[in-house]
């Protein structure tokens, strides 16, 4: 029998009111079950929020230095349980350990930074226009901040949003991600253990069509932060429009790398490989476009085809595999549709294209690392996000037809050049229509104390992550002392 989790509502582990679960799959081995999660309802939420209505009372006035505490301590446990959260990562997500290790340090930074910020947590004074008048701005929290998360980072993004939210002072519901429930799980335990007071932070497993829809429309949850895809962000902001609830939204990307012909090919090589195909492009700042200089076309593309022919596809617990399981069968099926349909556009199969079956691949759900060349920007495969190890590539005669191809897009999330020019570098900078912006560097790769986020179709201007996050996750009220 599969192990029982349960959601955490004002600091007890309970079931959902239905009774009902669903079971949470091994991408590496899809008959093993890993553990059976609450299937919670607009019942569940509520009593979350009322949860989180109650603890909000006293976590408004705790001290910001006070509450930063038990985010050291947080980050105390973390680092002491590193390797056993990185296993439950690495189980339920399909990325290798040493991927693991890595979102779980990103967890441990984000605790330390807004630990941190809890003694910064600047406003501002300044002169008023009238005699004898102070002026001053000071940050407050927003209320009760529902979290709605994707499968991919379950530990990182879980850290990155609710560290933020818990500085400033908010309490929180949490949704987990349906395909990756067990690793939030093991978050509340360690700030439950780090002794943050009860109801502060609720955690509800389930569906989105159940848990996340009634967050969304909850008049009792004051801001919602979601991260996930743009048709859901598109949804999850209606509803929040419609009751005029603050929303943070980062979405989906189609992020690109331009390669001129003064690029050290070698390098541009490694970053276009690694943020196309690792964590098989389940990255919302995966490289999904390669956009390539003609003087230098023929030896990229020479270059990247021997490199990605020597690449291991794999299960999570085989470190060796460069490129891991899909996390589900729907995911497979749909990069699977988008590759057929640019077949039969026309366009060429450079690598790749297929499905990977027999042996260890009938245990998950694998696909080819998928280079596609004669695409036009408007296709269908140049224009959505695949989300799986599917890279397009576009010739260019020069850094200005790269940058109206890296532009012709839906999407701004991040964006890459290769070059030795720092002219051309800092023109980018200007240019691409990006949140995010990486010199010789691969699309992705954030710091903990920088702010995250996209334009157009990628977010809707708040920032996540950094002290950027501080501004998200706070109210700024204005105020005047005459004396
Ligand atoms: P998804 O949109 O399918 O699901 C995300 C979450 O929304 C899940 O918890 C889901 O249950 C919930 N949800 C579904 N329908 C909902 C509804 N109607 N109302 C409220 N919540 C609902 O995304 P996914 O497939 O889990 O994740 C992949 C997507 O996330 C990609 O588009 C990726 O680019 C994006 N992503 C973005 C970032 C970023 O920071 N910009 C980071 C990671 C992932």
């Amino acid at each position: 029998m599969a192990k029982l989790f349960y959601n955490y509502i004002g600091g007890n582990w309970i079931p959902a009111v239905s009774g009902e679960t669903f079971e949470n799959i091994n991408p590496s081995n899809i008959n093993e079950i890993l553990g059976l999660f609450p299937r919670s309802n607009k019942q569940d939420v509520d009593m979350a929020v009322s949860a989180a209505q109650k603890a909000f009372r006293d976590w408004k006035d705790t001290p910001p230095p006070e509450r930063a505490e038990i985010l050291f301590e947080a980050a105390r446990l973390l680092i002491a349980n590193k390797e056993q959260l990185a296993n439950v990562i690495l189980k339920e997500n399909g990325k290798t350990f040493s991927a693991c290790l890595g979102e779980v340090q990103s967890a441990i930074d984000m605790a330390n930074f807004m630990a941190g910020e809890g003694r910064r947590m600047y406003g501002k004074t300044t002169h008023s226009g009238l005699r004898k008048r102070f002026a001053m701005t000071k940050r407050f929290p927003i209320g009760v901040v529902g979290i709605i998360l994707p499968f991919n980072f379950p530990l990182a993004l879980t850290a990155w949003r609710v560290f933020p939210a818990l500085i400033c002072g908010n309490t929180v519901v949490l949704k987990s991600d349906e395909n990756s429930p067990e690793t939030p799980v093991h978050f509340v335990k360690i700030l439950e253990q780090a002794g943050l007071p009860k109801g502060v932070l609720n955690l509800v497993h389930g569906f989105g069509l159940d848990v996340g829809e009634s967050m969304t429309k909850h008049p009792g949850i004051s801001m919602i932060s979601f991260t996930g895809s743009s048709v859901t962000g598109s949804l999850v902001a209606s509803n929040c429009a419609k009751r005029h609830a603050k929303v943070s939204l980062e979405l989906g990307g189609k992020n690109a790398v331009i390669v001129m012909d003064d690029a050290d090919l070698d390098l541009a090589v490694d970053g276009v490989i690694c943020g196309a195909f690792s964590v098989s492009g389940q990255r919302c700042t995966a490289t999904s476009r390669v956009i390539i200089h003609k003087n230098v076309y023929d030896v990229f593309i020479e270059k990247m085809l021997s490199r990605v022919s020597n690449l291991k596809i794999g299960p999570a617990d085989d470190e060796s595999s460069d490129v891991t399981p899909l996390i589900n069968k729907k995911q497979l099926d749909r990069i699977l549709a988008f590759i057929d349909k640019a077949k039969q556009q026309g366009c060429r199969i450079l690598f790749g294209g297929s499905q990977l079956r027999g042996g260890l691949y009938d245990r998950g759900y694998y696909i080819q690392p998928t280079i596609i060349d004669q695409v036009t920007p408007d296709m269908e495969i140049a224009q959505e996000e695949i989300f799986g190890p599917v890279l397009i590539v576009f010739k260019v005669s020069s850094y200005d037809e790269a940058i109206k191809i890296h532009n012709f897009s839906q999407y701004g999330l991040s964006a890459s050049l290769f070059t030795r020019d720092v002219n051309k570098a800092f023109s980018f900078f200007d240019d691409a229509e990006a949140g995010v912006c990486y010199v010789n560097a691969p699309t992705f790769g954030s710091e903990p104390h920088m702010p995250f986020g996209g334009v157009k179709k990628s977010g809707q201007g708040y920032r996540e992550v950094g002290w950027a996050a501080i501004e998200t996750y706070s109210e700024l009220k204005t105020i005047y002392v005459d004396y």
